[in-house]
């Protein structure tokens, strides 16, 4: 890319970073085949992470520098209460996080149940450059976590102490549609690779202990450099049982379209699952072409996309209407 096309593409994403998400909502993206760096994420908070990624791929970086940092963003942000710092805790009041990222040479690092540490997605990096495992959990997690120089903090905000107060006196069930926002985020750089990330608090008031699919390579998140990548976010039960990303990958490399294949996965959980009206699932695609696609179970999944110098949201289509 050279010099001004750059700038205009940086401006333009930054120009999208200064509105309010709601103003940028549009029905059906224009196609992204061709046109790299391209990056995709979960939900609304999508959007300053996309922002962070691509100046990363606009300066010729890395997709996988640019997951790590675009996902980095939530990650620090105390109003976004399902992932990282101002996560909702866990059934006992503690913030555990799981994350996992993803290479263009099928490397791979994990976290999961993973306390008081800002940027789990981070940790998982380093699990993956320089260890030879590939998961690592709770206090090994923070172990190894300490031991690479990462800060011991308090990732409950005293606002997200106050919904878990509210929620232990009035002892209500959540409803599992909105208990939930994870980022997974996938992108591809001007070199054509492709890189994923996928960082969250988990379900919010869950069992101490309870691992969701976003740390699971192949459920909440799968990178295949030769095809493309998928991630997921919603009751990550669900996503586990049908190996979500994994599925949608070799679904893509079988000759659908990412849209399709997110579709399908979808519909393997409808299924599978008898209760499936009871929970929402959300499912992003990224192919080795650059284009995209997205499909969920309920209404109301929105991704952001970052591509042709845009940053904008967009709703999913979904099997309940
Ligand atoms: N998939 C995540 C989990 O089950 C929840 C989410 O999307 O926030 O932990």
């Amino acid at each position: 890319m050279n010099r001004r096309n750059f700038l205009v593409e940086t401006t333009l994403v930054s120009a999208g970073l200064a509105l309010a998400p709601k103003l940028l909502i549009s029905q059906t993206p224009a196609s992204t085949a061709g046109n790299k760096p391209i990056v995709i994420s979960t939900w609304k908070h999508g959007i300053p992470a996309n922002a962070a990624a691509m100046i990363i791929l606009g300066a010729g970086g890395s997709a996988l520098d640019a997951v790590e940092q675009g996902v980095r963003v939530p990650e620090a942000d105390p109003d976004v209460t399902s992932v990282g710092y101002g996560g909702l805790p866990d059934r006992d009041g503690h913030v555990t996080l799981d994350a996992c990222i993803m290479d263009d040479n099928a490397n791979c690092g994990s976290v999961c149940f993973l306390e008081h540490i800002m940027h789990p997605i981070s940790v998982a990096r380093k699990v993956m450059e320089t260890t030879p495992h590939i998961i690592l959990a709770g206090e090994g997690a923070l172990q190894f976590a300490l031991d690479n120089g990462f800060k011991k903090e308090n990732l409950l905000t005293e606002s997200a102490k106050q919904i878990w107060i509210k929620w232990k006196k009035k002892n209500l069930i959540p409803d599992k549609r909105d208990v939930h926002d994870t980022i997974g985020m996938l992108a591809i750089d001007k070199h054509g690779n492709l890189s994923g990330a996928c960082t969250t608090s988990g379900l919010a008031f869950k069992l101490p202990g309870r691992v969701g699919d976003s740390p699971i390579i192949g459920a909440g998140l799968y990178v295949d450099n030769e095809v493309g990548a998928a991630c997921a976010t919603g009751t990550g039960e669900l996503v586990i049982k049908i190996a979500g990303s994994f599925l949608i990958v070799e679904l893509m490399r079988n000759g659908k379209s990412p849209a399709e294949a997110c579709r399908i996965a979808i519909e393997r959980i409808v299924k599978k699952q008898k209760n499936y009206k009871e929970h929402q699932v959300g499912f992003l695609a990224l192919n080795k072409a650059g284009e995209t696609g997205a499909y969920s179970l309920a209404k109301g999944f929105e991704y952001a996309l970052a591509a042709n110098g845009e940053n904008k949201i967009y709703p999913s289509d979904s099997f309940m209407k």
